[in-house]
């Protein structure tokens, strides 16, 4: 998640970013229109837009069928369980130390088992849960790739931290960590007039101006739904706008020493996204309202990988 930090200030003009976007979350020309009631839905239900006739909200929300916990979906999890729990222990430590004894880097390296046994601890149900077991050597795999994470993040964090007690001649390491890494990770939004359930937190803000999501798996261009999702929201809180968002993707190649972050661009959110979204959130609302099978789309070419592909199409559609 640091890397975010590092993304920022590669990246001309976002701090400046787009003043003209006129569709925001506080202004009721972005609410749920009254007729669509106080229905009320986690924002990713809402954001997610791999379905192409929204099906999978009618059958989770009107037919109630719940997705089957997968191996990827575990993984998801615990992968973002351990950015922030990495993002609060170097916070803590940099808060607690001075700048003479300050060694962020073997501090969290000799925290990483328990980072990761805590991850995965947190999440056990739903690994034991999980209808297609891992085969083979991949649980030990996922582990060394969290691993890989840990050592990242303790290496571009204590980087930054280490340059900047060299280069100041009074330093304060809890200082410069909440200046440089500023994330919230518990942000708390109330956004009633976007359908959304109460309260909805994004995975981080960033300096109060970035909205953050973590995903892993296979990368897809509606990911910036979810982020436009709650920018709207923190707009709703706040009355201040939220112009810029960034999906932290985490791939873990086996040929990589470092995680790979290759679809990692911080993106303005802009009135195209904000009007895809809002559509999109009221259809899938519209759908809830009406109970009405949306139906399936003529063949199942964009189905693959759905949670629900068994349900629309059979066990050998
Ligand atoms: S299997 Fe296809 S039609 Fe059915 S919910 Fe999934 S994406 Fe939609």
């Amino acid at each position: 998640m640091h890397f975010i930090a590092l993304l920022y200030d590669r990246t001309p003009g976002i701090s400046s970013a787009e003043a003209s976007i006129t569709l925001r979350g506080n202004d009721h020309k972005t609410w749920i229109a009254s007729e669509l009631g106080e229905i009320q839905l986690p924002v990713n239900a809402l954001a997610y837009a791999s379905c192409p006739t929204f099906r999978d909200i009618y059958l989770e929300a009107v037919k109630g069928e719940t997705r089957p916990p997968t191996w990827d979906r575990y993984k998801g999890r615990v992968i973002d369980e351990i950015y922030k729990n990495i993002h609060k222990t170097c916070e803590e430590y940099a808060s607690s130390c001075r700048a003479r004894n300050c060694d962020l880097y073997t501090h969290l390296i000799s925290q990483q088992d328990g980072l990761i046994d805590q991850a995965k601890r947190k999440y056990k149900a739903a690994f034991d849960s999980t209808e297609t077991k891992p085969e083979g050597t991949e649980v030990e795999e996922f582990d060394r790739a969290l691993h890989k994470i840990v050592k990242f993040e303790a290496e571009i964090t204590s980087s930054i931290l280490d340059f900047e007690i060299a280069h100041l001649e009074s330093a304060n390491p809890g200082k410069i960590f909440s200046d440089f890494f500023d994330f919230n990770t518990d942000f708390a939004l109330t956004a009633k007039h976007q359908g959304f359930t109460i309260p909805s937190i994004p995975d981080f803000i960033f300096r109060n101006s970035i909205i953050g999501d973590i995903k892993s798996g296979e990368w897809h261009d509606f990911f910036i739904y979810t982020l436009v999702a709650y920018a709207l929201a923190y707009e709703e809180h706040t009355g201040r706008p939220m112009n810029c968002g960034v999906i932290l993707h985490v791939e873990l190649p086996t040929s990589r020493r470092v995680p790979a972050h290759y679809h990692t661009t911080i993106e303005q959110l802009s009135d195209y996204h904000r009007k895809r979204f809002l559509t999109i959130r009221d259809r899938k609302l519209q759908i809830i309202k009406d109970g009405i099978d949306p139906g399936k789309p003529d063949d199942a070419t964009n189905c693959g990988g759905c949670a629900f592909h068994r349900t629309c199409w059979g066990a050998t559609g």
